[in-house]
């Protein structure tokens, strides 16, 4: 996947300029059409224990998981298992060759999710604006000498829910339906069928040492790590973590970003949480009617939910967001959805993310009918304009990513047909499994 002559090339850069490095030539800007700051400052796991430069490195057409890790110069996978020291992974060939295209203005097969996305004329999640001290911390040969300001920690697969866009390496009953489907000699739907490796892969017990151990040196400038599961405030190991970082002081000096569903039965977890420098809560909610919310966040309780999330904006003083995936399941009531979370955030602030469904291919908005896709391109600028003054849209993501909504759904994949066919099978494996009743909720995916 790497342009092997442009990892050579680096090599050699690399050689010539050990210790005396000069730092990027500060008349030398980035190219903004490509430019991303992310693999500069921050630094992701999976669930396998190994490395990857962006939560987005997952390859939104295969849907394999595991394939864009980060690998030293023979190709071989680092594994928080075995990596000797973190700076070994942060400055690699693969990061440094990462790095350099994206300044250099090439577009890096790692990064395809964004350049899919802009292709299309969407919003991307990439940040393409340089960081105020990138040329200090930046050297010629593309280390970065700071280390990263942010991690983002898989803590495991485990998790109360299998949300139905998602994925076996991220929910550990989503695997487990798949292992009940091939037991029964059901059709297991395309996007979930993980081979044997992948799902050893995915049952390993990654160690999250590594991250307390290198606090006093390769990660001595982290400001901020994110918990991300499967779901990390029911996740045993995400928990003893979340202990140790308070029980050895370290807790006041960092930031903790926590990706929850929020369906937690204990509240015990967010008076620990108090114990950091501060809290940011991403809570994932899809819809607003509970039982669309149930179907597809399968199987949480919609009431049980809604009274989690009120008792956290009134007892804590974290900073709540809402992260919000348009799928064909939600994408025809943005206005009813987002209506309501402007509702909320009349009392207090409430930012909104807004991501959209790529894959799995049959539960991607492009695949809905030409007529679907006309009233939404109809509707979405009309019900923006009128809705111009919505405090939602002043911080996040969601009013660039709603306004490119239009582009995106415009997009018509030449395989409709055959994902089609896909979508009403893999809705019916999942009704009978589930005991969902997918047709009634969504009749406008079966006319
Ligand atoms: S360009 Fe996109 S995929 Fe690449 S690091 Fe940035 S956000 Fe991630």
């Amino acid at each position: 996947m790497l342009n092997t002559s442009r990892v050579a090339r680096c090599r050699f850069a690399a050689l010539s300029c050990v210790r005396t490095a000069p730092r990027l030539n500060r008349l030398m800007q980035p190219d903004k059409n490509t430019f991303c700051s992310t693999p500069f400052r921050e630094l992701y796991t999976e669930n396998d224990g190994s490395f990857i430069h962006c939560c987005h490195a997952v390859d939104t057409e295969s849907v394999r998981f595991f394939e864009n890790s980060v690998k030293d110069s023979q190709g071989t996978v680092f594994n928080v298992d075995t990596v000797k020291d973190l700076d070994s992974v942060w400055n690699s060939e693969f990061y440094k060759t990462l790095r350099q295209d994206l300044i250099q203005g090439v577009q890096n097969p790692l990064c395809k999710h964004c350049w899919r996305l802009e292709a299309m004329g969407a919003e991307s999640p990439r940040d393409s604006s340089p960081f105020k001290d990138l040329d200090l911390v930046l050297d010629s040969d593309y280390t970065v000498t700071s280390g990263p300001e942010f991690v983002d920690l898989k803590t495991g697969n485990t998790c109360n829910l299998k949300c139905i866009m998602c994925h076996p390496a991220n929910s550990s009953l989503h695997l487990e339906e798949v292992q009940e489907l091939r037991h029964t000699g059901e059709t297991v739907p395309s996007a979930v069928a993980v081979s044997h490796k992948e799902e050893t892969n995915m049952r390993k017990q990654i160690p999250l040492d590594f991250l307390l151990n290198n606090l006093d040196h390769d990660l001595k400038n982290l400001k901020e790590i994110q918990l991300h599961g499967g779901e990390p405030l029911v996740t045993k190991k995400a928990l003893e973590f979340i202990d140790n970082l308070i029980a050895k002081g370290h807790s006041k000096q960092i930031k903790v970003r926590v990706i929850t569903n929020l369906a937690v039965c204990s509240t015990e977890i967010f008076h620990k949480l108090e114990q950091f420098q501060s809290v940011e809560l991403i809570v994932s909610w899809d819809h607003v009617n509970p039982k669309k919310n149930s179907f597809i966040r399968y199987p949480i309780n919609h009431a049980r939910f809604l009274e989690t999330f009120d008792y956290v904006r009134k007892n804590h003083s974290f900073d709540i967001k809402i992260s919000n995936t348009l799928s064909v399941f939600n994408i025809l009531d943005i206005e009813e959805i987002y209506d309501h979370f402007e509702a909320l955030s009349q009392d207090q602030a409430l930012a909104v993310t807004t991501n959209i469904v790529q894959a799995p291919s049959y539960f991607n908005s492009q695949y809905l009918s030409q007529s679907l896709k006309r009233k939404i391109c109809d509707r979405m600028p009309r019900w923006l304009e009128q809705n111009l003054e919505y405090k939602i849209f002043r911080t996040g993501n969601c009013f660039s990513v709603l306004s490119g909504i239009p582009n995106f759904v415009s997009y018509q994949p030449s395989d409709t047909d055959q994902i089609l066919k896909e979508q009403e099978k893999v809705l019916a494996v999942y009704d009978k499994k589930r005991g969902t009743n997918s047709q009634e909720l969504f009749h406008f995916l079966f006319v």
